[in-house]
């Protein structure tokens, strides 16, 4: 018990405005975050991690004392299984939660086996097994399709969902205007805290299959920064600050990998030659940021990322 309660612990960082970030990590530490957001006795989840999160989540409300009937949404930024995939096997076990999802997300939470031959399509049978667990569907009653300026209410706040295409068509992020913070799902990136020198944040694009888009990306980045908030949290990972800088560093970047794809897109060893470009691209970016780690840190820190964004890209290349 004295473990388990050591092990929780070591997973939750305590925010600002009543938010918990959960490390629900995929393949390595605090490289993928559920948050828990409470507000006078109510709760809701942002994210759940995939469905292999689901002891964690329920450890967590158990830890901080909150009745599973006391949670009143989960909110899902997009149907991606890293941000999604627990959905199903969370909502059996909270009675009273809504899950919320964007209208073209909807019908894959209710039916999730087109979601599972994608994904194991884009990860590979044995890695999908691996780290995605099983997906459990959602009654249809039960999922809140969310309308670009949707507000819902938890506790005492209000929270807008606005729709921001980009990484995923059916994203939408979670806006708390009165705390001045947003959840960005992975509208905003990745900024994983091992790349932080000095508590500076790095940051670089997702591009995961299938609708990749830059300037949709670029126009949501912009959208989101337009309600000047003072925090994002993202689901890779938790928050970040310094938003001006990191917001032009992140459409700067997103420019960068849709060259890159432009630049190679006729290339015969096409794949290969993006991944070694992405790769030295962002390892050149991570020099600029002062990062003090060798080339095979990066690559452990990189190679899965690198891989899954340069075969969004060459999705986009094909689809242009
Ligand atoms: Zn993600």
């Amino acid at each position: 018990m004295a473990a388990r309660m050591t092990a929780l612990a070591d997973k939750l960082t305590e925010h600002r405005a009543g938010i918990t970030a959960i490390d629900v990590m995929l393949t390595r530490l605090r490289d993928t975050a559920a948050h828990l957001v409470l507000d006078g006795g109510r709760a809701a989840f942002v994210d759940t991690g995939t469905a292999l999160s689901l002891p964690t989540l329920l450890a967590t409300l158990e830890s901080k004392g909150i009745d599973r009937s006391a949670v009143d949404w989960v909110l899902t930024t997009h149907v991606h299984l890293d941000h999604a995939g627990g959905a199903g096997a969370l909502m059996r076990e909270l009675p009273n939660a809504r899950c919320a999802v964007h209208p073209r997300g909807a019908r894959h939470l209710v039916d999730p086996s087109k979601l599972i031959a994608g994904s194991r399509e884009v990860f590979g049978a044995d890695r999908y097994d691996r780290i995605y667990g099983e997906i459990v569907p959602i009654e249809s009653s039960r999922v809140f399709v969310v309308e670009d300026g949707a507000r819902i209410r938890l506790g005492g706040r209000e929270l807008e969902m606005i729709h921001t295409p980009g990484h995923a068509l059916h994203h939408y992020c979670i806006v708390d205007q009165a705390n001045a913070l947003t959840f960005s799902g992975d509208t905003f990136g990745l900024s994983y805290r091992d790349f932080d020198v000095d508590g500076r944040a790095f940051i670089f694009p997702t591009t995961t299959p299938v609708h990749f888009d830059p300037d949709a990306l670029c126009a949501s980045v912009d959208r989101l920064m337009s309600y000047q908030p003072r925090s994002i949290f993202l689901t890779h990972y938790a928050e970040v600050t310094e938003l001006e800088r990191l917001a032009c560093e992140m459409k700067e970047r997103v420019r960068a990998f849709a060259d890159l794809g432009l630049r190679h897109r006729e290339a015969r060893d096409r794949a290969d030659k993006l991944r070694r470009g992405m790769f030295a691209m962002i390892s050149g970016w991570l020099d600029e940021h002062g990062f003090p780690r060798d080339e095979g840190e990066r690559h452990r820190l990189l190679d899965e990322d690198v891989d899954i964004n340069c075969q969004g890209i060459e999705v986009w290349l094909d689809r242009k």
